[in-house]
Parts: C-alpha cells; sequence; structure tokens
C-alpha cells in the first residue's frame, strides 16, 4: 500500500513547516501504509485539482489536510467536487455538530460556517470533537481518499480518533509495523553507536539514532506478518539495548525526563526543591510541567546574583569571591541552602556560564557544576557542555534532572 501526503495551504509554501504531512507518514507507517510521495500546494483551486488528479492516479491512499474553513480561500471540498466529479451535498450530522459546536461556546452563529458540512456526495464523516470542520473519506476508483482539516491538534486528533481505524479496516493486517522509542542521556552519538553497531548492522529490527538536544534517541523499527512477532521483536531488541546501556536508558517513546524523575520521587515517597543559576527557572519549569508534580516539587530560588545566592541560600559571600559563582564548592552550599530552607529530602542546585559572554581559559561558555544535597551529603558534577547560549541552558536542566534521576536509581 502506497500513500501520497497533500498539504494545502499558501503559508506552506513561504514560512510556515509542513508538520502535518511529517505525523501522517508516521500513523500510516504504523498501519503498514508506506508513504511515497509528499505533495505541498497553495489555497488555488486550479492547483489543488492538479495535485489531487496526480495523486489519485499514483497511488492507492490520498490524504489531504488543510483548506476546509468557512472562508474564500478555503477550496479543498471544491477541489475533490470537480476531480471526482460529485456534487458537494450539506451532511445533517455535520451540519448538527457544527452549530452545537457554537452553541457549547455561547458564540452566535454564522451561517457562512454551514458551508463547513458540505461533503461529496457518497462520502463518509470523519468526526472532530475539538474543532469546527469535520474532513471526510471517500473511494475513487481504485483509490481512497482522506480529507482533514490543517489545524495540526485538529488533525491529529481525527486521524487517531477516527481514520486510522477506517484505514486499518481497508488496509491493515497485511503487514504490521510497530516502533519504539529508547531515549538516553549521558552519552554520545558515537558511543552509542559502538555499544550497538551489530545491532544496527543487522538490519531487522531497524535501528535508527538521532541525536538531539537533551540525548540521543535509540528508534527501534520492526516489520513482521503478525502482531505478536513484531512486539516479541520490539521487546527483545530493547531488552538486548537495555542491557548494553543500563540506566543510560531513560524512558521510552515519548517520555520526557522530568516525568521518569516524577515517577521516581513518587515511587520513594520524596520531595525536591530546586536552586537555579544559569538556567533560571527552566527545571522548576520541566518539572512542574508534570501533572501531579505538587506531590514532589516543594519550591524554587531563582538566584541569578551573588548576594541572591547569599540572601536566599546562605552561601557566604567570601566562598564565592575566592572560587567563584560558578564552582563545585558554590553548588554545594546552593544545594544544601535549598534543601534545608525547603525541609525536604532532596536539594538541586545548578550554577553555569550559558554564554555567549562571560567565559574565559579557565571557565569557558558551557561550564556547569551540578549539585545533589540529601539530609546526609552533597554531591558535585562538573559538566562541559557544548551549544549556544538556549541549548546550555537546556542541556543544564536534562543533566540536573538526570542526576536526581541517577541518584534515586541508586539509592
Ligand atoms: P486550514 O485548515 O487550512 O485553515 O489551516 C489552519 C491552520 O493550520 C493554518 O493557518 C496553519 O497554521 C495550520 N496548518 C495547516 N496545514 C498545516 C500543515 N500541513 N502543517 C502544519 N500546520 C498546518
Ligand atoms: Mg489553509
Amino acid at each position: 500500500m502506497r500513500a501520497e501526503i497533500i498539504a494545502t495551504g499558501t503559508e506552506l509554501l513561504s514560512g510556515t513547516l509542513d508538520t502535518n504531512s511529517i505525523f501522517i507518514s508516521e500513523e500510516l507507517m504504523l498501519i503498514g501504509i508506506e508513504t511515497a510521495f509528499k505533495t505541498v500546494v497553495g489555497d488555488n483551486g486550479k492547483d489543488m485539482e492538479e495535485a489531487l488528479r496526480i495523486a489519485l492516479g499514483r497511488v492507492d491512499v490520498v490524504i489531504v489536510t488543510g483548506g476546509l474553513g468557512p472562508t474564500e480561500d478555503d477550496v479543498t471540498r471544491e477541489a475533490v467536487s470537480a476531480v471526482l466529479k460529485k456534487q458537494l451535498v450539506p451532511d445533517g450530522e455535520a451540519l448538527k455538530s457544527i452549530r452545537a459546536f457554537f452553541i457549547r461556546r455561547g458564540r452566535e452563529y454564522i451561517q457562512a460556517n454551514d458551508k463547513q458540512a458540505l461533503m461529496p456526495e457518497g462520502a463518509l464523516l470523519i468526526s472532530n470533537s475539538v474543532g469546527v470542520a469535520p474532513g471526510f473519506l471517500i473511494d475513487y476508483k481504485a483509490c481512497t481518499l482522506a480529507v482533514l482539516p490543517g489545524v495540526p491538534r485538529e488533525m491529529k486528533t481525527m486521524f487517531t480518533e477516527v481514520l486510522a481505524s477506517m484505514l486499518e479496516d481497508r488496509f491493515g493486517g497485511k503487514i504490521f509495523i510497530r516502533r519504539r522509542i529508547l531515549r538516553t542521556c549521558g552519552i554520545f552519538e558515537s558511543m552509542v553507536n559502538r555499544a550497538i553497531e551489530d545491532l544496527l548492522k543487522r538490519g531487522q529490527p531497524v535501528i535508527g539514532l538521532s541525536a538531539k538536544e537533551t540525548g540521543v534517541d535509540i528508534r527501534i523499527i520492526a516489520r513482521a506478518t503478525s502482531a505478536d512477532r513484531v512486539k516479541t521483536m520490539i521487546d527483545e531488541t530493547e531488552a538486548e539495548i537495555r542491557s548494553r546501556l543500563g540506566i543510560l536508558v531513560y524512558g521510552v517513546d515519548g517520555i520526557e525526563m522530568e516525568e521518569t524523575v516524577g515517577d521516581l520521587l513518587t515511587a520513594r515517597g520524596l520531595k525536591v526543591a530546586v536552586a537555579e543559576s544559569c538556567t533560571a527557572g527552566l527545571i522548576s519549569r520541566r518539572l512542574t510541567n508534570v501533572a501531579g508534580s505538587s506531590a514532589y516539587f516543594e519550591r524554587s530560588a531563582i538566584t541569578y546574583s551573588n548576594i541572591s545566592k547569599h540572601e536566599m541560600l546562605g552561601v557566604p559571600l567570601e566562598l564565592i569571591e575566592r572560587f567563584g559563582a560558578v564552582s563545585a564548592e558554590v553548588v554545594a552550599v546552593m544545594a544544601k541552602g535549598i534543601q534545608s530552607a525547603a525541609h525536604v529530602d532532596l536539594g538541586l542546585a545548578v550554577t553555569g556560564i550559558a554564554g555567549p559572554d562571560g567565559g574565559s581559559d579557565a571557565k569557558p561558555v558551557g561550564l556547569v557544576y551540578l549539585a545533589l544535597a540529601t539530609t546526609q551529603d552533597v554531591k558535585t558534577e562538573e559538566h562541559r557542555l557544548l551549544g549556544g547560549r538556549e541549548q546550555i541552558r537546556l542541556r543544564a536542566s536534562q543533566m540536573a534532572l538526570d542526576m536526581v534521576r541517577r541518584h534515586l536509581l541508586k539509592a
């Protein structure tokens, strides 16, 4: 099975990134449908008709996103109608849900929205639970055409809630493809490569590496003719990689470091407080991105200046003068200071030089000190991070959270 994705919208031809096609091609892969072509076309009826004609002539499945709104430049349904030679007729269910959408929000109904209930004769409705415009699916000769709105959140919801199972019913089951991502922190891509070189060469399951700001992701993709077989292949490969990389793997698929740390803190019944200098709240923000984090996140102090480190965390000014604000000596007292001020189990602190200015030979940009204080002791780490200011701050936050994770796994 081969698919073509047509992303519509003039903005996609100049500036806006077509992220919908990335999402759709990954989802199609999981159903066993290979994306053969991606096309981007502006809000121009004739161009869209041409793109549709070409696509319908060369693949089994065509997925279109965008141009389903009520305004003049939304011409997707007219283009589909012209190419398929099917009249546009209002869909009763769609009309009801569009009107209900406005009533729920207490908005005045504008008649122009009725247009969004129009569908080519014989099309199946793809309902939209998070927005106004519904989509539709229609067969044309040997080809299946699905049309979804362009707003990424609506498109994704409709794809996973409705369209995925429609496509699975038609095309799924012959070949099963599953993907799993193992997320690592604190190891370079070249080192991961060396650790699993033989697995990378083996070919099945296919393993790929991608270096992110926050660590190296290891992608495992397995194909087989039974669902059980792909799952076994993925599970076995994951176990093999974990046996080699150990605690360097911090999560699976979309799991972020802060979620893993949150789970560990919850499981151990521990609380953390944070003192941040160069990350200025990023670690705290990440920890509290996780729902339920109030169970383990107590407080944080953003102590950017020397005087704030002294006043809020009790760091002696002589210590800062002697070793510098970016030093193992100072970060240790920062961690101890926030831990005892907050009366919690763990105090995490970070200080560093995010750049682009402020570095020296002895203390270059990217030098970051971390400390983790418990009620008994305090440990420090020195890191030399690469990148611009934002990258250094993000990487510092990742290494700091990872320090907590590694501590909790050993504790
Ligand atoms: P539309 O459904 O064409 O009115 O699109 C609504 C909005 O969704 C556009 O203004 C874009 O910001 C966004 N959008 C549309 N298509 C895409 C796409 N392929 N990738 C990412 N964003 C998109
Ligand atoms: Mg548009």
